[in-house]
Order: C-alpha cells, then sequence, then structure tokens
C-alpha cells in the first residue's frame, strides 16, 4: 500500500548531480511527512560516458532512444511520474514524452515557474555549450515570457569545460567558482535580473550568495517539484 507516488529518476547524467536529486527528494518527503518518512522512488542510472559521447557527436536521436527506454523501464516497474535529471538532455524530453504514458516534470518549465513567482524576467544562463548556445532551451523560457541571456563564447567555454572537466568528476574548487562568479557578474552588467544555474551540477559549485541577483538552482527546483507531485 502506497500513500505517496512513486517518483521514477532517470539520472548519471552526472551521477554526481543524481546524488543531490536523491538527497533533496529524500529530505523533502522527510519535511513534509516526518517521523522516518521517505521517498517512494526508482532510478535508472546511464553510463555518462556513453550519453556524453553521443552529444558530443551530434547523435542526439540516439541519446532520445536510449533514454526513452530508461523511462519505459521506469514505467514498467511502477513510476508514476520521471524526473529527467539533467538540463542539456531535455532537448531529448519530446522522445522520452513520447515513450511513456507517465508526465514527466520538464525542468525548464518548474525553472521559468520559479523565475515568473519571484518576478524575474531577464534571466542570465549558465549551463553546458549545448544547452547555452542551442535554441531549445532558451525557446522554452521564450514561452513563459521570459528572456535569456547567455555568457560571450570565451565564458561558455569555461563554463562548459568546467561543468565536464571537473563538477562532472566531483571536483568543486575555489578557482573555478571566482571564475564563474565573474561570469555571473557579467551577465548581470549586462542587465541579468536573476542567473539559472541550468546544469544540474552547477549548485554543487555556486551558492545564492556567490550572485548579486537570486539564482535559480535547477536540481533544488527540479526535486521540490517532485515532492510536491509525489506528495499530492
Ligand atoms: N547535468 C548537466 C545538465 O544539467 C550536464 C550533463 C549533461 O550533459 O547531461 O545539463
Amino acid at each position: 500500500m502506497r500513500s505517496t507516488k512513486r517518483i521514477g529518476l532517470i539520472g548519471g547524467m552526472s551521477w554526481e548531480s543524481t546524488a543531490l536529486y536523491y538527497q533533496l527528494i529524500n529530505q523533502g518527503v522527510a519535511e513534509r511527512l516526518g517521523g522516518l518518512h521517505s521517498a517512494d522512488c526508482l532510478l535508472a542510472s546511464v553510463d555518462f560516458a556513453t550519453v556524453a559521447e553521443l552529444q558530443a557527436e551530434d547523435r542526439w536521436d540516439e541519446a532520445g532512444d536510449l533514454l526513452a527506454e530508461k523511462a519505459r523501464t521506469l514505467e514498467a516497474a511502477g513510476a508514476d511520474l520521471l524526473l529527467l535529471c539533467t538540463n542539456t538532455m531535455h532537448k531529448v524530453a519530446p522522445a522520452i514524452e513520447a515513450a511513456v504514458g507517465i508526465p514527466l516534470l520538464h525542468i525548464i518549465d518548474i525553472t521559468a515557474d520559479a523565475a515568473r513567482s519571484q518576478g524575474l524576467r531577464r534571466l542570465g544562463l549558465l549551463a553546458t555549450g549545448f544547452t547555452m548556445g542551442q535554441p531549445f532551451y532558451r525557446d522554452r523560457i521564450g514561452t513563459h515570457g521570459l528572456e535569456t541571456i547567455i555568457p560571450d563564447s570565451d565564458d561558455r567555454e569555461l563554463v562548459h569545460r568546467i561543468i565536464y572537466d571537473e563538477l562532472c568528476r566531483g571536483m568543486v574548487t575555489d578557482d573555478s567558482r571566482q571564475r564563474m562568479r565573474a561570469v555571473i557578474d557579467d551577465l548581470v552588467a549586462r542587465g541579468a535580473d536573476g542567473v539559472i544555474l541550468g546544469c544540474t551540477e552547477i549548485e554543487l559549485l555556486i551558492k545564492p550568495g556567490d550572485s548579486p541577483v537570486p539564482v535559480l538552482a535547477t536540481t533544488a527546483l527540479h526535486a521540490a517539484a517532485a515532492v510536491d507531485a509525489a506528495l499530492s
């Protein structure tokens, strides 16, 4: 007998941020239900090297097939809703949504809702090169009436490198935090009134105090939305 909905996590992209999702979701359920309560959840975790190779080789359809298969596995195992634990791979969210009958809680919509509820309108975007450079993320943010500003090309390269070479490998350094803070300052100087930490590892490095404007921590927002949905 289950009293909450079962959350299916498609994770491993990277596992460093999936671990944070698992922690936040369990903490959220414990805070809401008290006692020894924890989340009813399932995790399908991919080998990130495979996904990163498909990204780098522009083989997004194959990546979509791989994640759709994970989604089907989670649905068959009884998941009531799905979380794709990465911003970048929401590029292939339509393939996942088409593969299952259960809802995918879309990280971009959840982030946009949080921005709007804080009255933010012009958002700096820190993310992988794919997420910053391709239209899928910014266009969907735009459907919520919000504007995005991305770093210049040197800074995009820097942020991308910090994500793949450090954060996805469990390295969190003061040097990269200082560099990321400088990128944020530049976005704010260009008019950003909020900053999307649009990669699920960035909040391992950047905290609200590192930014002069509010940060939208996508992992925390996504995890909180999953807890709400599971308990609703
Ligand atoms: N976790 C990251 C994101 O939120 C990057 C890893 C990936 O490419 O999935 O975009």
